[in-house]
């Protein structure tokens, strides 16, 4: 089969790349040139973010985890990015709570051989309801939303109480989980909604 003479354009380019050197990066030996504007791997903002969990929800790749644990009587909730599932699809930056808590950066790869590398992990105390023990937020979130709603807080005590008691104004009594009745003094405890919404009906209706 003859071959086809090499078209003009073709032609130009081979004597450029013979001029300029080749037009493929050495990728990965050397970093590959990108644009300034290239959407790369995200990357938490310990500032911003609350760990509310929201951008776990709605990862489609399942590479943000969420794990909570207990510790000397306190839970914590770990947000885990999983770089070397990451799909670079953004949405968990664009429907952040906070819109602060997650940063694109324009970083394109993870080689590496060691796993653990390719994590970030975030971590926050976790605030649970003093009646049920139901895990409420993180702290954080919940002073986020205390921050966010000024002195309109003041219409929730969870939200005021748990903004409170870090700086020691609120009391530090001990849970009692044991009982789900409600009484008056529990319209000011840290509740999850469920309990607000019964010990709200035993005070107004009962
Ligand atoms: S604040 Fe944003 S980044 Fe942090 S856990 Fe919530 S949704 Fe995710
Ligand atoms: S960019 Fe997409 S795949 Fe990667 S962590 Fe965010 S939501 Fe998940």
């Amino acid at each position: 089969m003859a071959i086809k003479k090499p078209k003009i354009r073709e032609l130009g380019e081979a004597i450029r790349a013979l001029v300029k050197g080749p037009f493929t990066t050495k990728f990965p030996f050397e970093p590959a040139n990108i644009i300034p504007e290239f959407r790369g791997f995200p990357e938490y903002q310990d500032d911003g973010c609350v760990r509310c969990g929201a951008c776990a929800e709605v990862c489609p790749a399942r590479a943000i985890e969420v794990e909570e644990y207990k510790k000397d009587g306190k839970s914590f909730r770990i947000m885990r990015f999983r770089y070397d599932i990451c799909l670079l699809c953004g949405q968990c930056g664009a429907l952040c709570t906070t819109g602060e808590g997650i940063e694109y950066t324009n970083k394109y790869a993870k080689n590496t051989f060691d796993r653990s590398e390719a994590i970030q992990e975030v971590e926050d105390e976790l605030v649970e309801c003093e009646k049920c023990g139901k895990v409420i937020t993180t702290r954080r979130h919940l002073e986020w939303i205390a921050e966010r709603l000024g002195e309109k807080a003041f219409a929730n005590p969870t939200i005021v109480l748990a903004k409170h008691i870090p700086m020691d104004i609120a009391d530090k009594e001990e849970k009692t989980r044991e009982s789900c009745e409600f009484n008056r003094e529990d319209w000011y405890k840290i509740l999850c909604p469920d309990c607000r919404r019964a010990a709200w009906m035993k005070e107004n209706f009962q």
